[in-house]
């Protein structure tokens, strides 16, 4: 299973010529959003088919630590509040606000500290409640993860994400959905958000986007008006980016990758959960997680150096399943037979 870190590739790289990303490189160089209306249009319409959101507005830029500092911001330009609703274990970037919306003391520098960040334990509806009511005018957005990444798959109830989407209704708050992991199909809907059967007001996007090529984004809701200057980018957009995106886009919908991730990710989810040594089996399509107990603590390395296959991690003790979205059957049976045969060894050993 090539491909597992860090989700940034929806599929292997041969494919990136499709769509002509690389012919574009070769002939044109780099242009700067300004200068390619046209590729942008493109790319804007493409994405509102696919996604499902034809009536959003899409603001590009690079990476999705800015994707979602963006839609911090621009949920702050349109009702002029500060706080910011985020989640215990959330994993939003390393820049100003997204760090400070980040839940890890690790990646906050004294300068990224800030009251305006408020953490809630993920799915607890009551204390969102709690902290409406008690701050309700102040808050400006909720920003949330549909399936935590980095804080180890840990996924939003479809209710909670319901709930949310009532609250900011009733007290003007932006719902923001950062789907710059658990977004662009790895779930089995285009985003995982969708699983709730509710829009969020603006959407965040990177990682698969691109297939590898740095392009990210945000999509906003039409009632939400951005003013010229509230959102800018020197590279955002440019013409490469663009036709990286539309080439992964392509490939996604001709290859039906999204209906490849719920049914392979379901064999998986079905088969790891019959491997009785791994606890707590969970996520959506072709984002899965797991706990590994502690006399398997090997594991993950074991999968590397012995199998070739490169898991993701959240420590202290999960594995972090983000293949390729193309990824077969065939290949999963063999992931599932490896780890099985990793097992085993272990616990040989340690008898
Ligand atoms: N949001 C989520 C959910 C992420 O998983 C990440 C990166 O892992 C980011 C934002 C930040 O993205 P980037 O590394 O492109 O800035």
């Amino acid at each position: 299973m090539d491909g597992m870190g860090k989700g940034a590739r929806s599929f292997e790289i041969a494919r990136q010529d499709r769509g002509g990303a690389n012919e574009h490189q070769r002939r044109k160089g780099m242009q700067i959003t300004e200068c390619d209306d046209r590729r942008e249009q493109e790319l804007a319409e493409k994405l509102g088919k696919i996604s499902g959101k034809e009536d959003y507005q899409l603001f590009l830029c690079n990476s999705g630590a800015e994707a979602n500092e963006n839609a911090l911001k621009m949920a702050s330009f349109h009702n002029g509040r500060k706080k910011i609703v985020a989640f215990n274990k959330s994993f939003h970037g390393r820049t100003s606000l997204a760090v400070a919306a980040t839940d890890n003391k690790n990646y906050i520098a004294p300068v990224n500290e800030t009251d305006n960040v408020i953490f809630l334990p993920l799915n607890d509806e009551a204390a969102l409640e709690d902290c409406f009511a008690k701050n309700g005018k102040q808050i400006s957005s909720v920003i949330i993860e549909g399936i935590q990444g980095v804080g180890g798959i840990n996924v939003a109830d479809v209710s909670f994400l319901k709930k949310i989407r009532s609250l900011c209704d009733e007290h003007g708050a932006v719902y923001i959905a950062d789907s710059v992991q658990c977004g662009y199909g790895r779930t089995g809907k285009f985003f995982s958000h969708d699983f709730a059967g509710v829009n969020a007001d603006i959407y965040t996007m990177a990682k698969g986007m691109g297939n590898g090529f740095p392009v990210a984004g945000i999509i906003i809701a039409p009632h939400i008006k951005p003013k010229h200057f509230q959102l800018g980018t020197t590279f955002g957009g440019n013409h490469l980016a663009c036709a990286a995106a539309l080439a992964v886009l392509e490939v996604l919908e001709e290859e039906k990758l999204i209906g490849n991730a719920t049914l392979v990710g379901k064999y998986l989810r079905d088969e790891l959960e019959a491997i009785p040594e791994l606890k707590n089996v969970r996520g959506r399509g072709l984002m899965i997680g797991f706990d590994v107990p502690e006399e398997l603590k090997d594991l993950k390395k074991n999968l590397l150096w012995n199998q070739k296959i490169f898991t993701g991690e959240a420590k202290p003790n999960v594995i972090r399943l983000l293949p390729s979205l193309a990824l077969k059957k065939r290949d999963a049976e063999q992931f599932i037979e490896s780890i099985k045969e990793e097992i085993a060894l272990l616990q040989e050993t340690a008898s």
